[in-house]
């Protein structure tokens, strides 16, 4: 099959679906200037992944620091980084009743900024913080980046990026949400990841089990392409989904 069917194929089955998830990684916000961890051009490539551990970030809170700020701080909360063409379809197709959730691996609030309301953060979300004393949450436009590690104003206890670091569990909740999203899906599409981060990578194969149909957009085969994936489409995941889209029958 081509390019141009397999897009037709999707574009059929998702005019179709009453109940379609999403499951977005890394290569989502590839078109909206946010590089991949892993990879060419792969942020570990620069930086060391160590500085994500949550021993390292208790331990060498300065250090650490130094890294998440310049990382996701200077750079992802950087005003010119917007959703592209992909997340808005995403939060189109939520708003016409066909996709009822995003689950992401995402930390970098862009599904949320494009629109969509029904979003399971598996990894957090670097636009909080939590504080590591009293629990409180806090927008990250209402903590001030500076050198020094950011201090919680109600009880002076260390803050931290609300996403999870290397050594932490999975948030509960994202977690329940996306397995009972998985099991009652009708379409789940896989894009842009290459399925080697677990748990998170266990998630489109128990939509699988449950009987969905699996269509993955991805730049190269992954770890899901010859084990449970029915249409894989190869290219960038803004350009695919607006080629699907412009095919749905509304
Ligand atoms: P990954 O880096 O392991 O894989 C990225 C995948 O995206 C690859 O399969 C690649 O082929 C594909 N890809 C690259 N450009 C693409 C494009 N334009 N369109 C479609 N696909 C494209 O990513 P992962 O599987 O998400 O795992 C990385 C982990 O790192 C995640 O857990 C995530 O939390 C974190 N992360 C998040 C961000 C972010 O929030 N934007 C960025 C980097 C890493």
């Amino acid at each position: 099959m081509n390019q141009d069917e397999q897009i037709k194929q999707a574009a059929q089955i998702v005019s179709k679906a009453k109940n379609i998830v999403a499951f977005t990684g890394a290569g989502t916000s590839v078109e909206s200037g946010i590089p991949p961890f892993r990879g060419k051009g792969g942020i570990w490539n620069k930086y060391d992944p160590d500085s994500l551990d949550i021993d390292f970030y208790y331990n060498h809170t300065k250090e650490s620091w130094k890294v998440i700020r310049e990382v996701f701080y200077n750079f992802f909360n950087n005003n010119d980084i917007k959703p592209n063409k992909g997340h808005y379809i995403l939060a189109k197709w939520e708003k016409e009743g066909r996709l009822m959730s995003v689950i992401t691996q995402n930390i970098d609030n862009l599904h949320a900024i494009a629109g969509n309301k029904t979003i399971y953060e598996f990894h957090g979300n670097s636009a909080r913080f939590v504080c590591t004393k009293c629990g409180a949450k806090i927008k990250s436009d209402k903590v001030e980046i500076t050198e020094d590690p950011p201090i919680c104003k109600k009880c002076g206890g260390l803050l931290k990026p609300d996403f999870i670091f290397f050594g932490e569990g999975i948030p509960q909740d994202a977690y329940f949400n996306s397995v009972q999203a998985a099991k009652h899906c009708d379409v789940f599409i896989i894009i842009g990841t290459s399925g080697q981060v677990s748990p998170a990578n266990m998630i489109p194969g128990i939509a699988k089990s449950h009987g969905a149909t699996i269509i993955e957009i991805n730049r190269e085969p992954s770890a899901y392409t010859d084990r449970i994936t029915d249409i894989y489409i190869e290219g960038k995941s803004g350009e695919i989904l607006e080629a699907i889209d412009g095919l749905i029958t509304r």
